[in-house]
């Protein structure tokens, strides 16, 4: 067998491969490339994919958090708190205005954010770490809590954004996730679930003024060139990424169906093996941008036998955040956060795209099984 990696992109594009190509031949035949009629036309296709009034894109996911918190406006110094356990970027955003990220722990089960630890940082720590946001994550593909996160953010009077960096396509009791705060993210990095040639990004909302802000901001603060009202951002979407995600967007459903099924054939196959299948609360959906696995203990053994055996296997992510080198001087110790510390140790990922064969995912569950 072959070897299965986490992500095959040349067998996603091969089908699509003409369409891409005049899509980006009629790119660059405009010569269009800053905010040209693609980048209008996929904010509006998006617009009516998630139910939102409106879209803003930009330069990638990162950005897309930085510009949505400083939209909303945020301030240097003022906290924002988010998960532990989700990709850096999610805090790196936050720190890159000048914000302070600040940390909570996640439920075992889901691995989003915990709506109780949240409300616990910030009975502690709202007024001295002067707290003004907060950040769910939906992670690996399924929704956080969002209302009982609406509703912690409420009482504190909190502004919150939706990092759906993972999870675009996903529904929150019926509601597309992204499409449900005062701002929600996403990523269109390649190795998403709906992903560009190259780094792309964007923000949604349901606020006018917001998004007025947003398209300022992304613009270098221009509304009209040269005038500049405030202090913007090099954060635009690239015409050529646009092209090519609005011809992606036409398959984004079916692939993310497929996912559905190949994971429910891993659920199926693995009953009875010493492992937990992903748990999805009645509330959300799930897209398996990644289909992850539990042990009850440290799941490196497991990853070993994958990955010799020729299957990509990895944890996401193995150093929860608040132990991070860079945010030393947050204060943060091992023990903080014993969910997300856990869940580090404790999980593994395997290959769910979309075009993975019927005999690749044969070979996937009999690996597993040969384990145990
Ligand atoms: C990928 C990702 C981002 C960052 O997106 P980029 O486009 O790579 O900047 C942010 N948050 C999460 C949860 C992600 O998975």
């Amino acid at each position: 067998m072959e070897k299965i990696p986490i992500l095959d992109l040349k067998k996603q594009i091969a089908p699509m491969r003409a369409e891409i190509d005049a899509a980006i031949k009629e790119v660059i035949d405009n010569t269009n490339f800053i905010l040209g009629r693609q980048v209008n036309e996929l904010e509006e296709e998006v617009k009516k994919y998630l139910g939102v009034k409106y879209a803003v894109g930009c330069s990638n996911g990162t950005d897309a958090i930085k510009l949505a918190l400083v939209a909303m406006g945020i301030k240097p110094g003022e906290g924002v708190v988010c998960p532990s356990f989700t990709y850096y970027a999610t805090a790196g955003a936050i720190a890159s205005l000048g914000a302070v990220p600040v940390f909570c722990d996640i439920e075992a089960d889901t691995y989003n954010i915990s709506p109780s630890s949240l409300e616990q940082t910030l009975r502690k720590n709202k007024d001295r770490l002067k707290i003004k946001a907060v950040v769910p994550v939906h992670l690996y593909g399924q929704c956080a809590d969002m209302d009982k996160v609406l509703e912690i953010a409420k009482k504190y009077d909190l502004k919150v954004s939706e990092d759906n960096a993972q999870a675009f396509g996903a529904e929150y009791k019926g509601r597309m996730a992204g499409g449900i705060a005062d701002c929600g993210t996403t990523s269109f990095f390649p190795g998403k679930n709906l992903g560009a040639f190259g780094d792309a990004g964007m923000v949604f909302t349901n606020d006018q003024i917001i998004t007025d802000n947003l398209r300022i901001l992304r613009n270098q603060g221009n509304m009209e060139k040269y005038y500049h009202l405030m202090l913007g951002f090099n954060n635009r979407l690239d015409t050529l990424q646009a092209a090519v995600l609005k011809v992606k967007l036409k398959y984004l459903d079916g692939w993310n169906k497929k996912r559905a099924e190949i994971a429910a054939r891993f659920n199926q196959s693995f009953k009875g093996l010493d492992v937990k299948t992903p748990f999805v609360p009645g509330y959300t959906t799930h897209i398996y941008h990644l289909y992850v696995l539990r042990m009850n203990g440290p799941s490196d053994k497991l990853t070993k036998h994958l990955v010799d055996k020729g299957i990509d296997s990895r944890v996401y992510y193995p150093v929860p955040l608040h132990l991070q080198k860079c945010f030393d001087d947050l204060g943060y110790k091992k023990g903080d956060f014993p969910d997300t510390e856990k869940a580090c140790i404790e999980t593994l990922a395997i290959p769910v795209y979309p075009d993975l064969t019927k005999e690749q995912i044969d070979y996937i569950v009999a690996s597993v099984k040969e384990f145990f």
